[in-house]
């Protein structure tokens, strides 16, 4: 079987005493492709070392998350470019709005979130949005920005079947993870109904980690509950599942 996390952080200091260890748990279960969020200019060295170490099994975004989006983001985003212009990576991610933790900086996340978008067209590549209590902002900015060669995923999808339809109509797919498993994530009700076409799977570890994890350390093998719960809801075997839901990540990343 084979499984691809499109979300997973695993350059984060939560797994500095066991991360090779916990890579190869997740290799064991069969995730064997691991997409990698950026956050800011502090963690590049720790993804690009991670790359050299499993250059097989981990692919690398490059961007600004909305939460590093602060006084500095105009030289955050100048080491976004750099990057970009020096080597290749496979997405702009994690971009978006994020207003649980700070809402005095929409204004400049908005523009950072803009910039960003504008970047992955001019690589021509897909987006990863980070989107937290922030849907229609998130919606505003996609509608001016909406084109063919715009598209992408919206990661730790949380929202309504409505939300999930706007999301799609915006050539997104829906990353699916530990929240599925939640008693009161709410997704699970509607999941189904939406084909499977337009799904793909995340951990986003080491946060949001799925039944009967939940509250502790997430990691990419924990994978396995996400894919138990869809097969569940969607009546497929796993292996369809994870069979699937890779080759929607290939075709987003092209890889
Ligand atoms: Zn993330």
């Amino acid at each position: 079987m084979i499984i691809t996390d499109t979300h997973t952080h695993l350059y984060s200091e939560a797994f500095d005493s066991d991360r090779n260890e916990m890579i190869q748990r997740a290799i064991d279960e069969g995730v064997t492709r691991f997409f990698i969020p950026a956050i800011d200019s502090q963690y590049t060295n720790a993804m690009l070392q991670l790359e050299q170490e499993y250059p097989q099994n981990v692919f690398l975004m490059m961007g600004l998350h909305p939460t590093s989006v602060k006084e500095n983001y105009e030289s955050e985003l100048a080491h976004v470019e750099e990057m970009l212009a020096k080597r290749s990576f496979y997405a702009i991610g994690e971009i978006g709005i994020d207003l649980y933790w700070d809402k005095s900086t929409l204004d400049i996340q908005k523009k950072a979130f803009r910039h960003q978008i504008q970047l992955a067209k001019a690589y021509n590549l897909p987006i990863v949005i980070h989107c937290r209590e922030a849907f229609e902002e998130i919606f505003e900015v996609l509608e001016s920005e909406k084109s063919d060669d715009l598209f992408g995923i919206f990661h730790c999808f949380t929202g309504t079947m409505e939300d999930a339809q706007r999301a799609i109509g915006y050539n997104m797919k829906l990353g699916i993870g530990g929240v599925v498993t939640f008693k009161n994530g709410k997704i699970d009700q509607f999941l189904n109904q939406i084909d499977l076409k337009h799904i793909v799977l995340e951990t986003d570890s080491p946060y949001l980690a799925p039944k009967p994890y939940r509250g502790k350390r997430n990691e990419s093998a924990y994978i396995v509950q996400v894919l138990e719960k869809l097969s569940e809801l969607y009546g497929l075997s796993k292996e369809k599942i994870g069979e699937i839901t890779t080759q929607n990540s290939k075709d987003i990343f092209k890889v």
